[in-house]
């Protein structure tokens, strides 16, 4: 910790101690104190900042406010009593035992793209492993620290002339798309970002750290692959295994909005029959004068996506009125996918629904009509289906709590707002989200963890492995230590 940190700390310990003491017995959601009735001391964050290695952030610390910011500009009214930058693995063990011991919740932070703020925590201690993002790479595999972000790990491996399958946006962070599944444009070819995991360093509740493979705590290995972040441990590290950095071939179609519904049906047949190396979610976006844009995006792991563009074309029964086909190295893959190298912090709300086969004809108007609602309130709003299938099928060596496998697709409902929206502005977008939900009711298995929402069941994110997803929580933190609304247990 530098000087400047250490005074702070200093300084604004014995001020922060009896707010501390208030908070801690006054909120529910942030103090097992509070839950049991019991009196706790105030937290001595003066001698949590002199055992870490990483620093420490209060509400009196220069920086506090930067510290706790997440992706999503909405959560910055969210106080945390104590933020942790954590420098290593011990700094993990050292700030849980010592949110344990003195009755704070805790909530583990990676990138920050919690749908609904769950690393961030009112009177909580946050533990940012933002830090933590050093990486290296020997014979196939990646290992990598829990705080490092999408487009470090993509730039890195390219050096090698390797990849792994993820999701596109640079600043999501490993950790938080990993345990949640992991969903991209090499879904269909390689599978999950979960399934790439080979071995994780993980510390659980009682600050035990544990080395988690197929072989040692599979149990545990099993639910931390697609259960989603913050429900069972703290993972620090992650050994994946990577994938060729080939050339990727890019389609990107557009239709009137006339072919709206053929468009949904042809991307159907394409996600249900396209071999394995084809990709292409679907956009369906409301544009403020009402109407609706229609496209897919597309590619083909075999480094040429025309073949992929024609067979949907086909399917759809119609030539794109807007049609590119393009090809690009790795890295240019990811930087078009991404926007960039980085992603600037935005609002917005969302959801999503599984979609456990191919929906019927009415199914799909209502969903079209869902959007065109928005577009016609000049609501921003779009539906994404992204497709399922390929090697995300399979099952992966080891399991994975990740409960999709024979589902078509994912739909993510996306209402973009103001970066401090105010309430009626989240009521609107709200309605967009559950307008859908109604929409494909009748088609939806459930709801991916990492597009996780407020009011949901977790039966709805964990379905079939919820059991054994509390069988593994009772095991490993048995006291419900890593809880918040959103957690197992
Ligand atoms: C702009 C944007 C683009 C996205 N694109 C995609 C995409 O293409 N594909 C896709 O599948 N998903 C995508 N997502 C969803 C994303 O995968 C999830 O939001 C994911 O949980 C974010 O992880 P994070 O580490 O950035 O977030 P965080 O908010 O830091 O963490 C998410 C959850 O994981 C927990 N957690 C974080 N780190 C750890 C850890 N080390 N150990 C245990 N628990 C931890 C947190 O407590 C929280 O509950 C996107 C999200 C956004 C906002």
């Amino acid at each position: 910790m530098s000087q400047l940190d250490r005074r702070t700390v200093l300084k604004a310990g014995g001020v922060l101690a009896a707010a501390a003491l208030t908070s801690c017995t006054d909120t529910k959601d942030a103090s097992a104190g509070a839950s049991n009735g019991l009196t706790v001391a105030a937290p001595n964050w003066n001698s949590l900042a002199h055992s870490l290695t990483g620093r420490v952030y209060l509400p009196a610390s220069s920086g506090y406010a930067a510290s706790h910011q997440l992706f999503n500009p909405r959560w910055d009214s969210v106080q945390p009593a104590c933020v942790v930058k954590a420098a290593n693995a011990t700094d993990v063990q050292k700030s849980i035992l010592f949110a344990r011991n003195n009755k704070l919740a805790l909530v583990p932070k990676g990138g920050g793209h919690s749908y609904v703020g769950a690393s961030t925590i009112s009177k909580g201690l946050m533990l940012d492993l933002g830090a933590m993002r050093g990486m290296s790479y020997a014979n196939g595999i990646l290992t990598v620290g829990a705080g490092a972000r999408l487009y470090d790990v993509h730039a890195f491996l390219d050096k090698y002339g390797r990849s792994l399958p993820t999701g596109t946006c640079p600043t999501v962070g490993v950790a938080g798309l990993a345990l949640g599944g992991g969903m991209g444009i090499h879904t269909r070819t390689f599978g999950l970002t979960c399934d790439r995991i080979v071995s994780m360093g993980v510390i659980t509740a009682d600050g035990k750290a544990h080395n988690v493979s197929a072989t040692v705590d599979p149990d545990l290995f099993w639910a931390l692959r697609g259960s989603g972040g913050g429900n069972l441990g703290v993972v620090t590290s992650f050994r994946m295994a990577t994938i060729p950095a080939t050339k990727i071939g890019f389609f990107r179609l557009t239709w009137p909005e006339s072919k709206a519904a053929a468009v949904v049906s042809g991307w159907q047949k394409f996600a249900q029959t396209a071999p394995v190396t084809s990709w292409g979610n679907l956009h369906i976006d409301a544009r403020s004068n009402g109407t609706l844009s229609i496209h897919v995006l597309g590619i083909s792991t075999t480094g040429n996506a025309s073949a992929a563009a024609a067979q949907l074309e086909s399917f759809v029964g119609s030539k794109a009125t807007v049609r590119s086909i393009t090809v690009k190295t790795h890295l240019e893959a990811v930087k078009y996918l991404g926007g960039g190298t980085t992603s600037p912090r935005s609002g917005f709300l969302a959801g999503s629904d599984v979609v456990k086969g191919p929906m019927d004809a009415a199914t799909i108007t209502a969903l079209l009509g869902a959007v065109k609602a928005a577009a016609r309130a000049k609501t921003p709003a779009s539906a994404i289906i992204d497709p399922l299938g390929g090697q995300a099928a399979k099952q992966p060596a080891g399991g994975a709590s990740w409960p999709w496998r024979s589902a078509l697709g994912v739909i993510q409902w996306y209402s973009g707002t103001a970066a401090h929206p105010s309430t009626a502005q989240l009521r609107i977008a709200q309605t967009f989200v559950s307008n859908g939900h109604r929409a494909v009711q009748k088609f939806s298995a459930g709801g991916y963890v990492n597009y996780v929402e407020t009011g949901r069941s977790v039966s709805t994110y964990y379905a079939a492995s919820l059991a054994r997803l509390q069988t593994v929580k009772q095991k490993y933190d048995p006291a419900n230590f890593f809880h918040t609304a959103y957690t197992l247990g």
